[in-house]
């Protein structure tokens, strides 16, 4: 009888994993692996084998790595002084337009480089690693300031800007931000009024990055009612256009030396010819741009992590304390570890993301503010940390520690706040169960009328679930190497849990999920850990393929490193959808926005 009844069950699994394969959605261009992996599937495909770069590619970067830091390198006070009296010398903008730094990602029939987002965002790393004003005046040009044009614009309007972008002599800058409209982009009061073939601007946007050097604007303006939300159009708005202004160069915390001013639009007229993309398409535009332009972020993030892991290595090495270099302490080893494990989970997921880019992968958002938030708060614990081994030094102006932390902090704000990017996260990653859930409860209140209709429906969705709960036909990786078995059975474990997780939060609050903002970060944590687990994975198993076991032992011992720490801090997220103290941590929260301020003493 206990043979029979086995001998069914193992009947039923194979139909139903027949069923479960034939309905699964092969993998196209269109597929995004976090949106699959909320699904309970494991899209090895796209991650496996660690992109690698082309023979050419990697003798172009070499040789521009090279003159990096031929031109960079001498510079290293220079960067500092200019951080202190807060400006760029034109001389010196003038040699990063020479050696071609603005025209990195503008195709070679338009006079650029033609990289590909994992050269650029490489390149964007190495600068990074000498002076972060210099590298977010180069990405903001590239990165946002004129990705519009190569994104949607037309032949004419690349071939009347493209070349004068490519060598510098238009900087560009992205115009989205103003006084009352920060991460709620669709609010802005910027409007552009239709008059003949023209538009008429006006309005003033905020913060914007190389907006006292640029001559080439990406502007965002509502079209229509500007009390509506949405309705927003783009339009290329150049400096000699009358009624173009930037205010003064502000005085900020970190970036000092790069260039971040108001710009001013009053009754500018605009061509139709400058609108870039559809008429009330603008917060698409907006959009795809800082999506496709978040790898020369997190290149930049990398480079100053590798710059901090030097910084600190070598004070390990110098700095004697009771009798011994402060190397031999654990407390050292710990945090200059900890930093090479996040440097290196940065750069793998980084690089992941601009290579899904450069392989046509069109829905790569999800991964793409993935890589944002953890390279920038990697980089943020991995300045805090470098600081520390300093020790007193390491607050000092004379020394460059505080300068990396001050530089470092804005990423986590800007290009999209790493709150916001955590809900973009989380509420895009899960659309597509939510999706099966909506067809799954219209189909139920047929089930009744129809049941064999209703059966079909129900039996993929019932059947993915049970498979899940019971672990029977979960999702694994077959392409890795054996020998990380254990590895990639974690991310297989968390991937079923995420999957379950995602399911009971949907079921629970429905549409609702966009108000509970605790639960959807805590999900959006586990999906930032278990992506960037599974670009370490690929990662760490192409070079051990490459290498072998001996050579690739400390990736190895990264990868231990971090699957142990994701598997760890995962679980205690899922666990905290259901058990946590939020409610208590809201309430304390209204009591101090009540009183303006904390409510005890002690006297
Ligand atoms: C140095 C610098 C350079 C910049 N460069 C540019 C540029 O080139 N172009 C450009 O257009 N802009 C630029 N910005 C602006 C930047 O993009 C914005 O600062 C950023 O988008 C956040 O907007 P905000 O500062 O108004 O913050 P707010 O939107 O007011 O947010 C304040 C806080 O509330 C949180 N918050 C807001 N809404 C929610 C929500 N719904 N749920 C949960 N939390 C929420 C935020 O995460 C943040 O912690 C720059 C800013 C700086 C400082």
């Amino acid at each position: 009888m206990v043979q029979r009844a086995s001998a069914t069950l193992e009947q039923t699994q194979a139909k139903e994993s027949s069923i479960k394969e034939a309905r699964r959605p092969p993998v196209g261009k269109d597929s995004s692996f976090m949106r699959s992996l909320c699904m309970g599937y494991i899209e090895e495909d796209m991650l496996l084998p660690f992109p690698a770069m082309s023979a050419d590619e990697r003798e172009t970067l070499k040789g521009v790595v090279a003159s990096l830091g031929d031109l960079l390198g001498p510079k290293e006070k220079d960067f500092a002084a200019w951080d202190k009296a807060a400006e760029m010398p034109r001389s010196y903008i003038e040699e990063l337009k020479s050696f071609g730094l603005f025209g990195l990602i503008i195709p070679e029939a338009h006079g650029g480089l033609g990289f590909g987002s994992a050269a650029y965002s490489r390149t964007l790393q190495e600068v990074a690693k000498h002076d972060a004003s210099t590298a977010v005046t180069v990405g903001a040009h590239s990165s946002i300031g004129m990705r519009g044009l190569l994104l949607f614009g037309t032949e004419e309007q690349r071939a009347r800007y493209l070349p004068k972008l490519a060598t510098g002599e238009m900087i560009a800058a992205f115009c989205l931000t103003e006084p009352g409209s920060g991460s709620d982009a669709a609010s802005i009061r910027t409007t552009a009024h239709r008059d003949g073939d023209d538009w008429i601007l006006d309005g003033n946007k905020l913060w914007i990055t190389n907006g006292g050097i640029a001559d080439f604007f990406t502007v965002f303006a509502k079209t229509e009612n500007a009390e509506q939300r949405g309705h927003m159009t783009a339009f290329i708005v150049t400096r000699d256009m009358p009624g173009v202004s930037a205010g003064p160069h502000e005085d900020k915390m970190g970036l000092r030396a790069s260039s971040t001013t108001t710009v001013h639009f009053e009754k500018v007229r605009v061509p139709d010819g400058n609108r870039l993309g559809e008429v009330g398409k603008g917060f698409k535009v907006a959009m795809k741009i800082l999506n496709s332009g978040r790898t020369g972020l997190g290149g930049g993030a990398v480079g100053a992590m590798k710059h901090l892991i030097s910084l600190a290595a070598k004070q390990g090495n110098e700095r004697v304390q009771f009798g011994k270099p402060i190397r031999e302490f654990g407390l050292i080893k710990q945090k200059v570890g900890q930093m090479v494990v996040d440097c290196y989970a940065a750069e793998a997921t980084v690089h992941m993301v601009a290579a899904l880019a450069d392989q046509g992968y069109e829905d790569y958002a999800v991964e793409a503010a993935i890589s944002k938030v953890f390279a920038s708060e990697a980089l943020w614990r991995c300045a805090d940390e470098a600081l520390q081994t300093a020790g007193g030094n390491g607050y000092m102006t004379e020394f460059p520690y505080e300068r990396i932390v001050r530089d470092a902090r804005i990423n986590r704000i800007f290009e999209g706040t790493n709150e916001i990017l955590r809900l973009f996260i989380a509420l895009t990653a899960m659309d597509d169960v939510g999706r099966s859930l909506k067809e799954l409860s219209k189909s139920l209140q047929g089930v009744f009328e129809d049941p064999i209709k209703g059966f079909g429906v129900l039996s993929e969705y019932a059947l993915r679930r049970a498979q899940l709960a019971t672990g029977i036909r979960k999702s694994v990786f077959t392409k890795l190497d054996l020998r990380l078995k254990s590895h990639a059975a974690i991310f297989e474990e968390a991937t079923k849990d995420l999957a379950i997780a995602v399911d009971r939060v949907l079921r629970k609050h429905g549409r609702n999920i966009i108000g509970k903002q605790f639960a959807s970060k805590r999900l959006a944590d586990a999906m930032i850990d278990l992506f960037v687990l599974a670009c370490t994975l690929s990662r760490v198993n192409s070079s051990l393929l490459a290498v072998g076991e001996e050579k690739a032992r400390q990736e190895l011992q990264i990868l231990e490193v971090l699957s142990d720490q994701v598997r760890r801090r995962v679980r205690q997220n899922f666990e905290l959808v259901d058990r946590n103290e939020d409610e208590s941590l809201k309430a304390l929260a209204d009591h101090a926005f009540a009183l303006e301020k904390y409510g005890w003493d002690t006297i």
